[in-house]
């Protein structure tokens, strides 16, 4: 590899970071460790069932990944806005009532919360959506939980449907993250689809992949240290270029930098092949019980058959943490869903468990989104995880936003070496 750039990690920073150079006329390339793009984001194939590796799904309103990605060609297929949530011994439809005005009289009457929480929601919902995304990360913070209690939200709307969708989406079951990362989820849901990718969720970072230039990536290369304008790779082989991004998770990314990592957050997930799918429609399930080992649950073929072979089903149920042994942990799972569904669940054959210790973050207070790209010296600049927020948006813009920034400072300084 003879390049101006070298960059660290396949995942959806790394790509989005090498497109953009590769478009702004850099020789750059990516040293992946893997043997596949995509990171965390993986689809894997079993059986001819489609199984994403955790409960992943791309928000059609992230702005960044409306620029970048051919949605048309993902062949989105959208979640019911809302959610199926179970509360005593049967489910509640919640549904977000300004995309389905007719189902306002069943929100009003239903358990999840008071009428008064109902008109609350217009209220987060105007809050959430007020503002650029940077006054949104501008906001004074606190826990998303304190702010619902600021907003009046009584205990029962957030334990039966604020907990279980939000703390599904940052793996924190007490909700204790930053109010800003969850007004910024909170927007994401309101604006657009919640939409998984007909052929699985690796479809996003393949589509990006494939629009780099042929033999851009690097695969099975992992990088052991950074060096001066250098990386030395496992295998002792050093490579060379004008500038290096670290791209890669946090947790690696402050190994390679020398400096604390965050703490994570973790999931397990079962999956299941069932002769009929639980339910019917493409909706997400919620454990608003209060009780259980589930989370949520969901029926990708429901979405899209490509998800499970012909006649047969994909269910995936979703748990917080991984401390617990998966084969501890299926016994619950299988009587609360026994409870749910009844027998037909004792069909169900268990296909994969995914044991998944750092999805995420944590995202407690204080969260902040980059203020501009980071470059630590001369040569070396670091996106991601480790600089943004968690998510496909932030992934996808810090990349983008480091690749600009690293063109814009390569030219000026091939200006200023010119006699
Ligand atoms: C279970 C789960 C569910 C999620 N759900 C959602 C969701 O619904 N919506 C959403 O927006 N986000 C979600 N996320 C978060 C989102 O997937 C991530 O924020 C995003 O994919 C991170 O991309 P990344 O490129 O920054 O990091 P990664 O995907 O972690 O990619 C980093 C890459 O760097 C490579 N690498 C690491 N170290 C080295 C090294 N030393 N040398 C060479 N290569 C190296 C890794 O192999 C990897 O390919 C979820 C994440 C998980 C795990």
């Amino acid at each position: 590899m003879d390049l101006d750039v070298i960059v660290i990690g396949a995942g959806l920073t790394g790509l989005a970071c090498t497109l953009r150079l590769q478009q702004g006329g850099l020789r750059a390339g990516i040293i992946e460790a893997a043997d596949r793009p995509g990171g965390r984001i993986a689809t894997d194939q079993q059986e001819g069932f489609l199984l994403d590796r955790g409960f992943q799904v791309l928000q059609t309103w992230y702005p960044e990944a409306r620029q970048l990605l051919d949605y048309a060609a993902l062949d989105l297929r959208p979640f019911y806005p809302g959610a199926l949530v179970r509360v005593g011994n049967r489910f509640h439809r919640v549904s977000d009532i300004w995309r389905h005005p007719e189902r306002l009289p069943e929100m009003l009457g239903s358990p999840i919360g008071s009428l008064g929480d109902k008109l609350r929601l217009l209220a987060l919902r105007r809050r959430a959506l007020q503002g650029s995304i940077a006054d949104l990360y501008a906001r004074p913070e606190m826990t998303a939980t304190r702010l619902l209690d600021e907003l009046g939200f009584s205990q029962r709307i957030q334990e039966r449907f604020f907990k279980p969708f939000f703390a599904g989406v940052f793996f924190e079951p007490d909700l204790a993250v930053s109010s800003r990362a969850f007004e910024f989820v909170f927007r994401a849901f309101a604006l657009g689809d919640t939409a998984l990718p007909a052929r699985g969720m690796a479809e996003i970072p393949r589509q990006l992949s494939t629009r780099l230039l042929p033999d851009s990536i690097r695969f099975g290369a992992r990088v052991e240290r950074l060096l001066d304008g250098e990386v030395l790779l496992d295998s002792g082989e050093r490579l060379r270029a004008r500038a290096i991004v670290v791209a890669t998770d946090g947790t690696e990314a402050a190994r390679l930098l020398g400096v604390a990592s965050k703490p994570m957050r973790g999931t397990t997930c079962f999956y299941y092949a069932a002769p009929r799918p639980p339910f019917d429609g493409p909706d997400l399930v919620l454990n608003g019980t209060g009780h259980g080992p589930i989370n949520s649950l969901l029926c990708p073929s429901n979405l899209s058959s490509a998800y499970a072979p012909a006649g047969q089903s994909l269910v995936t149920v979703n748990c917080f943490g991984t401390d617990a042994d998966p084969e501890t942990l299926e016994p619950p799972v299988r009587v609360q869903l026994r409870d749910w569904y009844g027998e037909a669940v004792d069909h169900w054959r268990r296909l994969a468990v995914y044991r998944l210790p750092a999805a995420l973050p944590v995202q407690a207070p204080p969260v902040t989104a980059p203020a501009r790209p980071v470059r630590m010296k001369d040569w070396l600049w670091v996106c991601g995880e480790s600089m943004a927020p968690p998510s496909i948006h932030w992934a996808l813009s810090s990349g983008s936003q480091t690749a600009e920034a690293l063109i814009d400072a390569l030219q000026s300084e091939r200006l200023a070496e010119r006699p």
